[in-house]
């Protein structure tokens, strides 16, 4: 081994500044080079022995590269995204040693690394200085250790940079054979086949590209087997049961009977023609369906797991659409008839006649409304002190005092702590902040407090991803996660956690992929809350559009002044319009109206088109409808309105 050291005088004082050169170490799998994907240190950096550096991703794997000594980057060759060779000089550290006795301490350390005592152990190659006079330092004097410690016997080669394959993986267990339908390998594998994930199949196969979708529940996912689409029908139908029996101002009377079953059974037949719809469009498409579950095994393959087996599949790209999954209450475990969540509230087959509600966000309000109008008593129990935390106190006071109406009774301030299990059903246990009980009781509780991310379930640590602390993949504006060749879209790539704005992330995913220049660059996407009456917003508010730096001007229309409304016997609520003082551009809308999510439609439009108020006032609406409360609200924003002061 040809070791150099350069003696310095530098302020007075002796040190020798050594120079490591580095060169990439073996690699997992045999592989000779790989490309690049992180370089986690820069010129100057300070590391220590052991810390990770780099990772390369060779066609099955990713090698985390450790540092070889403690010491600062002095150099670095290689820049994320190169192909990388082994053997390639990728950074050069410099050290400052003990003159007298550091150097062999450190020779010492050396040599037993290469005896692969300590684990891995990348090759290091030291040179001097390059400033030193002595022109030994040069490449050509520059030593394998690997050779020049061992003979270069193949056996005794430093312990390779560690591959990051899944921990519980053996590759032994990771197929059971090639199973019916499964293809080996395939261009883009889709996991997950809610409304993310199908539409980036088909989009993608539409595109030529050859797709896997991998689904383990229900095609369609969340939204229509179990979240938008069933709470909408239960919703429709609870709508016709209250409308038949309020009616009476308009002389109108009735006696009904409300069969929860049946709605139950016709609202499984809307899923599965939509469900059906979806498989029935991705094999059109010459997408090609599995129903099993995929994990990550090594960076271009996954096991795809299946009730016949399990096998690998390979892929070039994947696109992570696993969605979310409900947040378990601690205490509130999901149990039987007693303890249920939102999808067991869509499929129940009797209206319970007590019911108590934990939480009053969005899905809390929507299924609270629908199941007291189908009979049940409702009691929600909220933390906060109202009804929808993430809008202003004008809209949740509205669909409170509404709700209220409707003989929802609501405990604001207390949190559910326990429950137990009684003759008729159960016994709730709330707390307020000062730490007084109260126990409810009740034919079962519902916990609706909200969603998590499914990151998890792709088993992400296996390529090397690490999703945030709230358990999202951040991805970037075509939805490549850290990995380059990996993709998320849809609830579990972030918020707002919509199944509009995973189809609209799933198309651009579909479109990166086969090369389009695609971006997630919407104006706004919108939202809506199917209470009574519905709420949509899309775009700023006025408060964010000042925080943002505009002036904002607000314009108003209330319902009541709105003749269709009154037609239709609906005057509670109003379309709110916030545009730029200066531009007149509109920058968004909260509407609270019977149809707001239709509504809200028209809004988002002038917004992704950059329209201005006068384009809005000044469009003809049809008369009479509520869509004529936007115009006047744009109208109202330019002190021009007609129809209200
Ligand atoms: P999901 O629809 O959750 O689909 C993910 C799929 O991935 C699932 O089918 C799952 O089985 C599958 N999967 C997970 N891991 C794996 C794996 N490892 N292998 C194979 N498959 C896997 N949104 C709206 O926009 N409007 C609404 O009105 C609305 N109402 C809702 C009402 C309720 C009660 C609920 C619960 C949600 C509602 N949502 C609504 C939210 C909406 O359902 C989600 O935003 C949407 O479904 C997200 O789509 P996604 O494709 O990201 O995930």
């Amino acid at each position: 081994m040809v070791l150099h050291i350069k003696d310095n005088i530098n302020h007075g004082y002796e040190v020798e500044l050594m120079t490591y050169r580095f060169e990439l170490p073996e690699l997992g799998s045999e592989a000779t080079d790989g490309k690049l994907v992180a370089r986690h240190v820069a010129h100057g950096d300070v590391v220590e022995e052991g810390d990770t550096i780099l990772e390369v991703e060779t066609s099955k794997s990713v090698s985390e590269i450790s540092a070889p000594v403690d010491g600062r980057v002095s150099e670095t060759h290689v820049e994320t995204g190169d192909t990388v060779a082994v053997g390639d000089v990728v950074l050069t550290f410099e050290r400052d040693v003990d003159a007298a006795g550091d150097e062999a301490a450190h020779s010492a350390t050396v040599e037993r690394d290469r005896e692969g005592e300590d684990g891995p152990t990348p090759a290091v190659t030291r040179v001097t200085d390059t400033t030193s006079d002595d022109d030994s330092g040069t490449d050509a004097n520059r030593v394998d250790p690997r050779e020049t410690a061992t003979g270069g016997d193949a056996a005794d080669r430093p312990t390779p940079a560690v591959t990051r394959v899944s921990d519980d993986e053996p590759t032994a267990d990771l197929s059971t054979g090639r199973l019916d339908g499964i293809p080996e390998s395939t261009e883009v594998l889709v996991i997950g086949g809610g409304p993310g994930g199908y539409v980036a199949a088909i989009r993608a196969a539409q595109l030529g590209l050859e797709v896997t979708l991998v689904e383990k529940d229900a095609l369609g996912g969340t939204c229509l087997n179990t979240g938008c689409i069933p709470s909408k029908a239960l919703i429709h139908g609870a709508e016709i049961a209250h409308e038949a029996t309020s009616a009476e101002a308009l002389g109108i009377t009735a006696e009904i009977e409300t069969d929860l079953g049946q709605l139950v059974d016709w609202k499984d037949g809307v899923v599965d023609r939509l469900t059906g719809g979806v498989e029935g469009l991705a094999q059109a498409n010459g997408v090609t369906l599995v129903d099993g579950t995929a994990t990550f095994v090594d960076d271009h393959r996954a096991k795809v797991t299946t009730d016949d087996g399990k096998t690998a599949v390979d892929f070039e790209y994947a696109i992570i659409a696993t969605g979310s999954r409900p947040l378990v209450l601690p205490g509130f475990e999901p149990q039987g008839d007693h303890v249920l969540y939102s999808s067991d509230v869509l499929d129940l087959d009797t209206a319970p006649d007590e019911l108590l509600v934990i939480g009053a966000g969005y899905i809390g309000m929507e299924l609270s409304m629908a199941l007291t109008k189908l009979g049940t008593d409702i009691t929600v129990v909220e933390m906060f002190d109202d009804v929808l935390p993430m809008y202003g106190d004008d809209i949740s006071r509205l669909i409170r005092e509404r709700a209220t109406e409707l003989g929802i009774e609501f405990r604001f301030g207390e949190a559910a702590t326990e429950w137990t299990e009684t003759d008729g059903g159960v016994v709730v246990t709330t707390e307020i902040e000062d730490g007084e009980t109260t126990d409810i009781a009740a034919d079962a509780v519902a916990v609706v407090t909200g969603r998590q991310p499914a990151a998890d379930t792709v088993k992400p640590e296996a390529i090397g991803l690490e999703p945030t602390d709230d358990g999202f993949i951040e991805t970037d504006a075509q939805g490549r996660t850290d990995r380059d060749h990996v993709l998320a879209v849809g609830d579990v790539a972030g918020e707002p956690m919509l199944a509009h704005k995973a189809m609209y992330e799933g198309e651009i995913a579909a479109d990166a992929i086969a090369g389009e220049p695609a971006a997630l660059d919407a104006a706004a996407v919108p939202a809506a809350v199917f209470t009574d009456p519905e709420i949509a917003s899309v775009g700023l508010t006025s408060d964010e559009a000042e925080e943002a730096g505009y002036t904002p001007v607000v314009g108003r229309m209330p319902l009541g002044a709105n003749g269709r409304a009154l037609t239709m016997d609906t005057t509670d609520g109003f379309v709110r319009i916030v545009a730029d003082a200066a531009t007149e551009r509109v920058l968004g809308a909260e509407i609270v109206a019977p149809n707001a999510s239709e509504l809200i439609g028209e809004v988002t439009v002038a917004l992704e088109a950059g329209m201005d108020l006068e384009a809005l006032a000044g469009t003809i609406h049809t008369h009479p409808t509520l869509s004529e409360a936007v115009m006047e609200a744009a109208a109202d924003a330019r002190g021009e309105a007609i129809h209200t002061q």
